[in-house]
């Protein structure tokens, strides 16, 4: 599916958000409803297994140590979390499965490896507070891969290509219209859910820290989901994108484009050229034991 218009004149026949993408995918791929949703179910299943396994593994990075296991010791014992339950363990699990990308654990790319804990941490704690049917994930994961099919054909999903914000961005993008779906917005809602979130990303870099993708990628993961979260309220209080999401899309493409080389996942520039990266990137060269503090 090229567009979010394609889905939503679908979606104005008489089907939902997430029936239209597997309308579109069936018509392209030739496989029928049933295969594909099974495929998404199967998708599910591999990303609640890397949640778990991520929460438990016990994270050795070269850059970081142990932010996921310390943000998920400080979220469990406050009483008062400033950014609010959601938000919060959706953070610390995409800190965790972030940190288990790079430990070289088993997780599910959505879009991408370095992006890969934004989803997970939106879908699996809005499953631990609010405990919607296993159906309800799949579908909210079917409607997130519409999101990111729509912005791998009119944009990309590459950060060689379109910087974070087409790696960070698009996963919490698809993570906000996830979300509204979770809670019964309606089909407009969950791309305008997607627009606000790109929008406010535009322009984000690619600058990994000696080309590793730890720092700033982790935390990344571990922030989007605020972005994400709080994206998704706005669509359902109605709250539009004044640019069409599909226009929001294209822009995105021509900022990506227009990113120089240095800030396209070459660690020539961003963060990715600081002093102290410097310093970290010759201690790794070296093969000096790795920095506890960053
Ligand atoms: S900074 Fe670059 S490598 Fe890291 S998550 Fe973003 S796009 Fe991927």
């Amino acid at each position: 599916m090229r567009s979010f218009e394609e889905i939503l004149q679908l979606c104005e026949v008489d089907l939902e958000f997430y029936e239209a993408v597997i309308e579109l995918e069936s018509r392209e791929s030739g496989k029928d409803f049933d295969s594909i949703y099974a495929s998404m179910s199967f998708i599910l299943d591999a990303m609640e297994q890397s949640v778990n396994s991520a929460i438990k593994s016990d994270f050795k990075g070269r850059l970081m140590k142990d932010e996921a296991q310390r943000f998920g010791e400080y979220i469990s014992q406050a009483n008062d979390l400033l950014s609010g339950k959601l938000i919060a363990k959706s953070s610390h699990i995409a800190l965790s499965v972030s940190q288990y990308n790079s430990s070289m654990g088993r997780i599910v790319a959505a879009p991408t490896a370095g992006s890969c804990g934004i989803l997970p941490g939106l879908l699996f704690a809005y499953n631990n507070l609010y405990a919607p049917t296993r159906d309800a994930l799949v579908m909210a994961l079917i409607v997130a891969g519409g999101v990111g099919e729509v912005i791998q054909k009119r944009a990309t999903l590459a950060g060689a290509e379109g910087g974070c914000q087409a790696e960070c961005g698009a996963a919490a993008a698809m993570g906000s219209a996830a979300l509204t779906f979770l809670k019964g917005g309606s089909s407009e809602a969950l791309a305008h859910a997607a627009a606000l979130t790109l929008k406010s990303v535009m322009g984000l870099v690619c600058d990994p820290v000696a080309g590793l993708v730890e720092v700033p990628c982790i935390k990344r993961n571990g922030t989007l989901v605020a972005l994400a979260s709080i994206c998704a309220d706005m669509a359902l209080a109605g709250v539009r994108s004044v640019i069409p999401p599909d226009e929001v899309v294209d822009a995105m493409r021509q900022v990506g484009r227009a990113l120089p080389e240095s800030l396209r996942e070459t660690s020539k520039g961003g963060l990715a050229i600081t002093p102290k990266a410097r310093t970290l990137e010759k201690d790794i060269l070296s093969q000096i034991s790795p920095l506890s503090e960053i």
